[in-house]
């Protein structure tokens, strides 16, 4: 099971994990992360304009990101197109989260900062969470938040979750 570490700790992974992919320098997270899912470990599904990736910085086991392959901060400079694409990878995220891992309830969110902020990143992506839960802690505001802590997987659960969620993925033609 991947643990979970307090918010503080969580900083410090993430800022290890940037300087992983920048170094010293300055860039995008989400750019990165889809440039880098070609051969990841990570990597759900794709389509045309974006990419599933099992969130390594989750809320709960399961978390996904559909992550826009194109630098877009916004809806709607997306597109209908590739917003549709997208949402579609959320639908078939949802169905192989339920399929795989029976959660209580799953939460699909377009969220996002307005500014690069350390955890939250202006690049469009949509969140599909699973909530395992359903008191007060399965509420949006406690799954959406890092005050609870955050999930970190080791390398080999990460890649064995994704595994069983891209053998339960839907077949997009189906
Ligand atoms: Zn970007």
């Amino acid at each position: 099971m991947p643990r979970t570490v307090e918010k503080p700790e969580a900083l410090t992974l993430l800022d290890e994990h940037r300087r992983s992919l920048f170094g010293d320098g300055e860039g995008c997270v989400m750019c990165a992360l889809v440039e880098r899912s070609v051969d990841g470990a990570e990597l759900l599904a794709e389509g045309e304009h974006g990419v599933a990736l099992l969130d390594r910085f989750g809320s709960r086991v399961g978390h996904t990101l559909i992550v826009s392959r194109r630098h877009v901060e916004d809806t709607s400079s997306l597109g209908w197109e590739a917003y549709a694409d997208l949402q579609r990878l959320a639908y078939e995220a949802s169905l192989a989260l339920e399929r795989e891992l029976s959660p209580a309830r799953i939460f699909i969110a377009v969220l996002g900062a307005s500014a690069q902020l350390p955890m939250s990143f202006p690049h469009f992506h949509v969140h599909v969470l699973p909530v395992y839960e359903t008191g007060e802690g399965a509420r949006p505001a406690a799954v959406f938040s890092w005050t609870s802590g955050v999930l970190v997987y080791e390398d080999e659960e990460a890649r064995a979750l994704a595994e069983r969620l891209r053998a339960a993925w839907p077949d997009p033609r189906a």
